[in-house]
């Protein structure tokens, strides 16, 4: 069987760390970013969202608290420390990646999976590392880079959702 699932490590009976949700409101900036990320997975990934953010807090103060993005079933891939913005979409990347075995998100240009960044104003990019590289969009601004047929598409969902 070629499906690959990945749980949380178990950290076993005498390891302190235990994964669970952020507590609402700890960290309103990583849930602002995680925030654009879902609304970049609602245009383009819609089965693999909404994530909510998981932490792993340290007991080590030499150690610090894992950050983590997971999938709506729970599961995630690896984790990030100290995020800003672009951890968040980087983690988010990373579960897509090795849970779902998806390249995401994709350049439309160069047909090619993009990377999260930090660009200017610790805003986070989707960065594309083809020829020349260049920035896709803003993370959360997704939906704006697909070809018009299917950004339309999304409109119509959407304004169906609201009304
Ligand atoms: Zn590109």
């Amino acid at each position: 069987m070629n499906h690959f699932s990945h749980r949380p490590a178990d950290p076993g009976e005498d390891a302190e760390p235990r994964t669970r949700p952020l507590e609402p409101g700890s960290r309103p900036d990583l849930e602002a970013a995680l925030e654009a990320v879902n609304r970049d997975l609602a245009a383009t990934l819609p089965d693999a969202g909404p994530m909510r953010l998981m932490l792993t807090p340290s007991h080590d103060e030499d150690v610090p608290d894992q950050y983590h993005a997971a999938l709506p079933d729970g599961r995630w891939h690896d984790g990030v420390t100290d995020p800003v913005a672009a951890d968040v979409a980087d983690a988010a990347q990373e579960t897509v990646q090795a849970v779902l075995w998806q390249v995401w998100p994709v350049c439309p240009e160069h047909r090619s999976g993009v990377h999260a960044d930090a660009g200017a104003d610790e805003r986070a990019v989707w960065w594309c590392r083809v020829g020349e590289s260049h920035e896709l969009c803003e993370v959360g601004e997704l939906a704006q880079t697909l070809p018009g047929r299917q950004r339309r598409a999304l409109r119509r969902k959407e304004r169906g959702r609201e009304g």
